[in-house]
């Protein structure tokens, strides 16, 4: 048998690190055991997946040196690779699942389903679907079919007993059916839902060992059952701890910036990075903190993984940096990566114009255009100050900023401008008061050139990063912060 792992992303955001963590380990996993690794789109949820996230995904995996041998880009025989493309495949399922009885379709409304998620809170009285529709006659469902009623497919699922379900860090895991909702398979648009098509997938693609976070141990009871339905083999499950932030949070990008780009753009080198993630509860048998990721395939062995949440620790990865830098790089080198990062012409030209206009000496250009080039900047409180915004009103700007750039789809100048523009209307701010902190945050000074273009140029994740990081330097948010910010922003949005 040979062995075939796959990362599964959904492209719905920043490209996370820890996608890359996974990616890694199903990668190391394949090739240690001269197996295949592949990468397949997960965007069935169409409402949240854009084409800009999907691209960022496959850059920033291939930045870190993480090639797959099959994949919507590089093609192979299980295609196609995006689940978007595969809905057939997945109507065919459907169908084989409602014929055998396994599956069946439910009317109830949206409404319903939120009352009765009400009532079960209310009565403590469990929670998911009632099983209502279970006991429509098959005339009233073909009835109902034939009136163009909205419906999903749901996966029946055994009312008693328990599920045991294989792990190969955790050895059995034991859970009652009882928990394990009747899954919505198919939505009223007819799109398949994660679960069935991630099932159906890795069992066409010949999946042999799902590699995957934590956070899915809970699907794994309906994933098995849905493969004794199929009467198919189910690969080796595997879940991986989840990274958590230094505080033994899960982590999250309010704490530690989360996207890869950031980290690239940042000045990480792709070694390092990997390496990092690679430590992540995982270690060499000697103990070394610095492989290379052949050297990690070469002493692969997953029985190494440790549970325990390994923490993902900037000033770790920095230092681990810092060495790479240092160790592995020759001067000829280091200069050859600083070329490809940011010192070149093609990204100056970006905004050289905007120095241009501002410089007195060419030896004006660098401390003007630092900012261009940096990861996080060396900011404090008193950098906001400002004669005629509050500081709450400071932090207000920025994150409420923060918050309508995380739901920008398309990151350009206009745009960013434009949400700019309108919530500060909306704020009751002049355009001038507003930006200051703006400024600050993304150029650590109010003196520099249109910040619109600085953030276009800087890019979504280092603009976000930035403003998270100057909400950070005021203090951050509080629990009680947050719920009032929310409220307010959420008024502002509602009276657009
Ligand atoms: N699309 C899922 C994700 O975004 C994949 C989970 C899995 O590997 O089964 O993580």
């Amino acid at each position: 048998m040979t062995v075939r792992t796959r990362v599964a992303p959904s492209p719905t955001g920043d490209p996370h690190v820890g996608t890359a963590y996974i990616a890694l380990f199903n990668m190391a996993f394949a090739k240690s055991q001269g197996g295949q690794f592949l990468l397949r789109i997960e965007d069935t949820d169409q409402a949240r997946s854009t084409p800009e996230s999907e691209q960022q995904i496959l850059d920033s995996l291939r930045w870190l040196g993480l090639d797959w041998d099959e994949g919507p880009d590089a093609g192979g025989p299980h295609g196609p690779y995006r689940q978007s493309e595969r809905r057939e495949i997945y109507d065919q399922h459907a169908n084989i699942l409602l014929e055998k009885g396994h599956a069946f379709r439910c009317f109830c409304s949206s409404e319903r389903l939120d009352e009765l998620r009400k009532e079960q809170e209310v009565n403590k009285s469990g929670s998911g679907y009632d099983g209502r529709c279970l006991h429509l006659s098959e005339d009233d469902v073909r009835a109902k079919v034939a009136a163009g009623e909205s419906h999903v497919i749901r996966m029946k699922v055994p009312a008693e007993g328990k599920c045991v379900v294989n792990d190969m860090l955790r050895g059995d895991i034991e859970i009652d059916w009882t928990q394990v909702d009747m899954q919505v398979l198919v939505k009223a648009d007819g799109m398949p839902t994660y679960h069935l098509a991630n099932v159906v997938d890795d069992h066409l693609m010949e999946i042999t060992h799902v590699i995957r976070g934590e956070e899915w141990i809970n699907s794994a009871p309906k994933h098995q059952l849905l493969y004794e339905y199929f009467g198919w083999d189910m690969p080796v499950l595997c879940h991986m701890p989840l990274l958590r932030n230094p505080d033994k949070s899960k982590l999250s990008k309010r704490k530690n910036p989360t996207s890869i780009t950031y980290y690239r753009d940042a000045g990480y080198l792709p070694e390092a990075l990997l390496n990092y993630l690679g430590r992540m509860g995982w270690s060499m048998p000697d103990e070394s903190e610095k492989f290379s990721l052949d050297a990690m395939i070469e002493n692969f062995d997953i029985k190494r993984v440790s549970l325990g949440g390994p923490i993902f620790d900037q000033e770790k990865l920095s230092w681990l940096n810092a060495s790479w830098i240092r160790e592995d790089l020759s001067t000829e080198q280091f200069a050859d990566r600083l070329h490809k990062w940011l010192l070149n012409s093609d990204y100056i030209m970006k905004f050289l114009p905007h120095a241009q206009g501002r410089v007195e000496t060419l030896a004006d250009f660098a401390p003007m255009a630092s900012f261009m080039f940096s990861g996080m900047l060396d900011l404090s409180e008193d950098d906001f100050a400002h004669k005629k915004l509050e500081p709450v009103d400071v932090k207000k700007v920025l994150q409420f900023t923060l918050w309508r750039l995380e739901q920008l789809r398309q990151w350009n100048k206009g745009n960013i401008f434009n949400e700019i523009k309108t919530l500060s209307k909306e704020m009751g701010l002049k355009l001038g008061d507003f930006n200051h902190p703006i400024f600050v945050a993304i150029a650590g000074t109010p003196n520099s050139w249109s910040v619109m273009d600085s953030m276009e140029i800087l890019g979504a994740d280092m603009t976000r990063a930035r403003l998270r990081h100057a909400v950070n330097v005021l203090g951050g948010l509080s629990k009680k912060e947050t719920k009032r910010f929310d409220k307010e922003f959420r008024v502002l949005g509602a009276e657009e």
